[in-house]
């Protein structure tokens, strides 16, 4: 089936990207039912195939899970799927440029085209105001559901000290966000080290982030690496 390719794809491409490392997790809605979604059982990303693949209802009950272990953290994906109808793809992640930035008071900015939904806003989760004393992990619906409210109608949200949710009407535009939001958060300390501390950095400005939107689907680089991950996956089975 071409979606369970295609999220078994997914998970290895955030995996060779440095977007997920061996915990991070990505899923799809259903293509069948908008009431339910797939997410791989709890293994390594970069060992994904579509045999690993378990379905959820909304509140992130597996249907059939057959002794395969579930993600702990799938109330994230399931609470953003109610809020959010025009959502198909979740990603979730420990990406580590972008950590920084849910840690300190400076906000990730749109400073180059490949990410310019950042300039639609990037929220920061703070746990710490929602229960205290957690390992920082989405554990429970209702963090879940704090989660998505934290979200709500935005590309992404940052997790202060542990991560960010990255959202897509479909996962090349989850994936492809998510990559070049690394890319962008590395490419800004980088910005903000060359300009110093009384330095000026021109970001896009609300026109150019908007003239973006229909043009940023990562179509292509898509399709490039699907292919790869397919190969790879392929070769080694
Ligand atoms: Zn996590």
């Amino acid at each position: 089936m071409s979606l369970f390719e295609d999220l078994a794809a997914a998970n290895r491409i955030l995996a060779e990207y440095g977007v997920i490392d061996g915990y991070g997790h990505v899923s799809v809605r259903s293509d069948r039912d908008a009431q339910r979604y797939f997410l791989s059982r709890a293994i390594a990303p970069e060992l994904v195939t579509e045999e690993d693949i378990m379905e959820y209802d909304l509140d992130s009950n597996p249907i059939d899970p057959r002794g395969r272990e579930s993600v702990r953290e799938r109330f994230i994906h399931g609470e953003i799927y109610k809020t959010r109808p025009e959502v198909n793809a979740v990603v979730h992640n420990h990406s580590p440029s972008i950590i920084p930035f849910g840690i300190t008071s400076v906000s990730l900015r749109p400073i180059f085209h490949m990410a310019a939904f950042v300039g639609e806003g990037v929220p920061t989760f703070e746990i710490r105001d929602v229960e205290r004393g957690t390992d920082l992990l989405v554990k429970t619906p209702y963090l879940g559901q704090a989660l998505a409210k934290t979200l709500g109608g935005k590309p992404a949200a940052l997790m202060r000290g542990h991560g960010a949710v990255v959202v897509g009407e479909n996962l090349p535009r989850a994936v492809g966000r998510s990559i070049y939001l690394e890319i962008s958060a590395r490419m800004q300390m980088q910005a903000m080290m060359i300009a110093g501390p009384a330095g000026k950095i021109t970001c896009l400005d609300d026109s150019e982030v908007q003239a973006s939107f229909p043009t940023q689907d990562y179509g292509r680089a898509w399709n490039m690496w699907r292919a790869n991950a397919l190969a790879q996956m392929r070769s080694k089975k």
